[in-house]
């Protein structure tokens, strides 16, 4: 089968990929990886920035190239010509419009499923996860992020589970499963006192051979094969914009990076090579919060973590690195106008995310306070009507809802925002906007321009040349 054909199977396969029996897909990818690769590949490294929609992408390059002179590493792939590229449908079997529960299922068992959801079709069927694939196949598998461990996109790769919600049991799931590396936040889902059943999974996982890591100077590799559990904080990490203007937060709380760096440390040496997810999962809580400098400065972080991904890959030559996103989410973008140039530079001078500007209010705030606040996170001065307006939502606040549950007025401070910062939204939640993902190293030449989400699954069991026959 010659590029073109191969490119017209898949494409013809993708219209109806849910409909299909997973072999064909399976079959096709092991095919075309059989007689186009040179050599199979030891290592993927998969690159996750959760709900980011391409503004996103542009303006934290933006914000790169106009503060520091220097680009993104992801779109610096692009501009060097060093990676494969392709468009991806995210949709799921339930909706145009993904969560990201199904989103990193689709990945991670090889076929669409309902939203909220993990690795469980319509009608109850559990398809095998694909790090539980890879591992048993002799490689080691991890996952890194900055929400807890056990939130959807981590959780899609790991177990399959009726709901996304039982996080409690998705952390015991873990326990059974001893991959090598997981590491995020989440302890009120490992703790005897936050845990709805009261056991203290951190003993737990400790007796069974775990080293559990809870802040980031235990971040240090010994030559113990023990599997690691690292868990940083009691729910997402913070912000990193806000993390760095704290000392105590930066002495905590390791970055994305690091993590990264770690896992692929603590992993390299295995002979049959290894699986690392790593996702920034706060960029996708920044979008719902339309919260511009938690979004970019954590976008900013993913984006040091692709570089450590690349620069292993790169020296060691039998890595694929995959960068992607697994929907859309809230569409930011830089609106025109005379100002918008100087407006989006203030972003520069942010001090703190939109959450700890919000989080740190109350319904005893003063006027003065709320000004006080926002210019300390973002330099600029609200008018007493604006000040007012805030404080007046913290009367009725009340303990409902996922991303901001105590319905702060995140909305209405992103709407003030952007008359300084010139940075629009369309809305707080999921698009189905087809996404970006790019490939670098070993097996990238086999991503077509555009792909379905499930289709990965295939291709990255091909790459490693393993067939699916599990
Ligand atoms: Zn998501």
């Amino acid at each position: 089968m010659n590029r073109k054909d191969f490119l017209k199977g898949t494409g013809l396969l993708a219209l109806s990929s849910a409909m299909l029996p997973s072999m064909s897909l399976a079959n096709s990818y092991t095919e075309i990886a059989d007689k186009k690769l040179k050599k199979k590949a030891k290592n993927i490294i998969f690159l996750v920035s959760d709900g980011m929609s391409i503004g996103t992408l542009t303006m934290a390059d933006t914000l790169l190239r106009r503060k520091y002179g220097r680009g993104s590493n992801w779109l610096d792939l692009y501009r060097e010509n060093k990676v494969s590229r392709a468009l991806m449908d995210t949709s799921s079997l339930s909706s145009l419009v993904t969560d990201s529960a199904a989103a990193s299922s689709s990945w991670g068992g090889g076929h669409k499923i309902p939203n909220g959801k993990l690795n469980i079709g319509a009608n109850g069927e559990k398809y095998l996860p694909i790090l539980q694939k890879f591992k048993s196949k002799g490689k080691k598998v991890g996952c890194v992020t900055t929400v807890p461990i056990t939130h959807a996109t981590p959780a899609g790769f790991c177990v399959n589970m009726d709901s996304r919600n039982n996080q409690d049991e998705i952390a015991e799931e873990y326990l059974k499963l001893r991959f090598d590396v997981m590491m995020g936040g989440g302890k009120e889902h490992f703790s005897s006192q936050d845990r709805k059943d009261k056991k203290d999974l951190f003993s737990e996982f400790k007796t069974k051979g775990f080293d559990v890591l809870r802040a980031k100077n235990e971040l240090k590799i010994n030559d113990k094969e023990n599997p690691i559990l690292g868990v940083f904080s009691t729910d997402g990490l913070p912000y990193s914009i806000d993390r760095k203007s704290d000392e105590k937060l930066n002495q905590q709380i390791p970055t994305l990076a690091e993590m990264t760096d770690f896992a692929i440390n603590k992993m390299k040496g295995n002979k049959n090579g290894f699986v690392l997810q790593v996702e920034s999962g706060r960029v996708d809580w920044a979008a719902h919060g339309n919260d511009i400098a938690g979004l970019l400065y954590d976008q900013i972080e993913f984006d040091d973590a692709i570089k450590k991904a690349i620069d292993f890959a790169e020296k060691d030559g039998e890595t694929l690195v995959i960068v992607t996103t697994d929907h859309g989410n809230a569409n930011p973008g830089l609106i025109y106008g005379n100002e918008c140039n100087d407006n989006f530079d203030t972003v520069q001078n942010y001090k703190h995310s939109n959450a700890w500007i919000l989080n740190n209010l109350n319904k005893e705030s003063s006027i003065k306070d709320v000004q006080q606040q926002i210019e300390l996170g973002c330099n600029y001065q609200l008018s007493d009507e604006q000040a007012k307006e805030i404080l007046s939502y913290y009367t009725n606040l009340n303990a409902e809802g996922l991303y901001n549950p105590r319905h702060l007025p995140f909305q209405r401070l992103a709407e003030i925002q952007k008359e300084h910062n010139s940075v629009g939204w369309i809305s707080m939640n999921h698009s189905s906007d087809f996404v970006e993902l790019a490939m670098y190293g070993v097996g990238k030449e086999l991503l077509p321009p555009f792909i379905q989400n499930a289709d990965l699954h295939y291709l990255m069991l091909a790459v490693c040349g393993i067939e699916n026959n599990f």
